[in-house]
C-alpha cells in the first residue's frame, strides 16, 4: 500500500459527504496516523448531528442481516446511513471481512450508504478510540444514521458500543449466555433488546426469561435518583426475522421512540457528555501509559524496583507508589 499523502482538501471533501474521502479518512484514524487526528480536529465542530446506534450480541444471531434490513428501511425513509462493523478479535484489516460477514451487498452501489469494517488496534488507546473517531468522521460526512456493530459481547465490544446514543442487544432463541451476562450484571441493561430468528419455537420462552431479568434489574435500578422525576424508559423486546424483514418496521419505531425519549429527557446530552468524558480520560490514560513506558524503558532505578518485586522484597503496589512519587518529583 502506498502511504497516504497529506491532502489539504480532505476535510472539505469529507464534509461534502464524499465517500472516497470518508474511506481515506477512516484509514488514517485506523492506522493512527497524525493526519487522521488532525482531520478529526478539523471536522469535529461539524459533528453531533448523526443518530448513533450500537448493536451487540453473540456471533451468528443475525446482527449484520438486521443492520442490512434497517439500512434498507432508513434509505426508504430518505435518510443516509453509515455502517461500521468492528471486530476486536480479528487480525484482519481494512474491510477484509466485508461482503464476507456483512450481508449488505445490495447496498454497495448506493451512494447513500457507506459500509466499513475495522479491526486494527493501531490507534492510540485502542480499537475503541479508533471506532469512535470513525463514527465522528461518518457524522461529519453528514450520515443521518450511523450503525456500529461489534461481532461479540466481550468487554472490548461493550467499550465500543458504549459510545452509541442507543444500545441494541441482539439475541436469538437459544443464545442463553447473554441472558446470563445480563442477569449477572456483566452487561449493562441495553436500551432495546431484539430477539431475531423469532420464528423459532423457543422465542416466547426467551422473551419471558428476558422480561424476568429486566424486572429484577428495575428493582435495584432507580433512574435519576435524587434528581427531578423523569419519564422512565421501558426496555422494549422486539421480535424480528431479519432475513425476511419481519419486525424491522417495529424495530425502527422503537429506535425512534428511544431517541425521542432521550432527547426529551435531556439524556442524550447527558449520555454524550459522559461518553466524551470517558473518551478524553481513555486517550489521556493511553498517552500517559505510553509516555511512562518510554521514560522507563532504559531507567536503571525502575529496573532495580522491578527486581525487588520479582525477588519478593517489595510488593507491586508499593513499587507503583514509589514510581509515581518519583514521577511527580519536579
Ligand atoms: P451476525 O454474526 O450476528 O452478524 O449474524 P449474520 O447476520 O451474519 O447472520 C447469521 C446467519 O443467520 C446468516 O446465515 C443469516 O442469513 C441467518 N439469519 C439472519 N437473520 C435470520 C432470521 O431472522 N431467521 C433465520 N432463519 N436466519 C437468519
Amino acid at each position: 500500500m502506498t502511504p497516504p499523502k497529506a491532502d489539504p482538501n480532505l476535510a472539505q471533501r469529507l464534509l461534502d459527504g464524499d465517500r472516497r474521502a470518508l474511506a481515506r479518512a477512516i484509514s488514517l484514524v485506523e492506522d493512527d496516523r497524525p493526519e487522521g487526528w488532525e482531520l478529526v480536529r478539523e471536522v469535529y465542530p461539524h459533528t453531533g448531528r448523526a443518530a448513533v446506534f450500537g448493536f451487540t450480541g453473540p456471533p451468528g444471531v443475525g446482527k449484520s442481516t438486521l443492520i442490512g434490513a434497517l439500512t434498507k428501511a432508513r434509505r426508504e425513509a430518505g435518510r443516509t446511513v453509515g455502517v461500521l462493523s468492528i471486530d476486536p478479535s480479528s487480525p484482519f484489516t481494512h474491510g477484509a471481512l466485508l461482503g464476507d460477514r456483512i450481508r449488505l451487498s445490495e447496498h454497495f452501489l448506493d451512494q447513500g450508504v457507506f459500509i466499513r469494517s475495522m479491526a486494527n488496534r493501531g490507534a492510540l488507546g485502542g480499537l475503541s478510540e479508533a471506532a469512535l473517531q470513525a463514527a465522528l468522521l461518518l457524522d461529519a460526512a453528514g450520515r443521518d444514521d450511523v450503525f456500529v456493530e461489534t461481532v461479540g459481547v466481550g468487554q472490548a465490544e461493550i467499550d465500543i458500543i458504549d459510545h452509541a446514543d442507543t444500545i441494541v442487544l441482539v439475541l436469538m432463541p437459544g443464545s442463553g449466555d447473554s441472558i446470563q451476562a445480563l442477569k449477572a450484571g456483566v452487561m449493562e441493561i441495553p436500551d432495546v433488546i431484539v430477539i431475531n430468528k423469532a420464528d423459532h419455537p423457543l422465542t416466547d420462552t426467551m422473551v419471558r426469561e428476558i422480561r424476568g431479568v429486566l424486572s429484577l434489574a428495575n428493582l435495584d435500578h432507580t433512574e435519576g435518583d435524587g434528581g427531578p422525576a423523569r419519564p422512565r424508559w421501558r426496555v422494549p423486546i422486539v421480535r424480528t426475522e431479519a432475513s425476511n424483514g419481519k419486525g424491522v418496521a417495529e424495530l425502527v419505531e422503537r429506535l425512534e421512540e428511544h431517541r425521542a425519549h432521550i432527547l426529551a429527557a435531556g439524556q442524550l446530552a447527558e449520555r454524550r457528555g459522559r461518553n466524551l468524558r470517558n473518551e478524553v480520560l481513555a486517550i489521556a490514560a493511553a498517552r500517559m501509559r505510553r509516555r511512562l513506558e518510554e521514560d522507563l524503558r532504559e531507567d536503571p532505578d525502575f529496573q532495580r524496583l522491578l527486581s525487588e518485586v520479582v525477588e519478593r522484597r517489595l510488593d507491586p503496589a508499593s513499587a507503583a507508589t514509589a514510581l509515581l512519587e518519583r514521577a511527580s518529583e519536579p
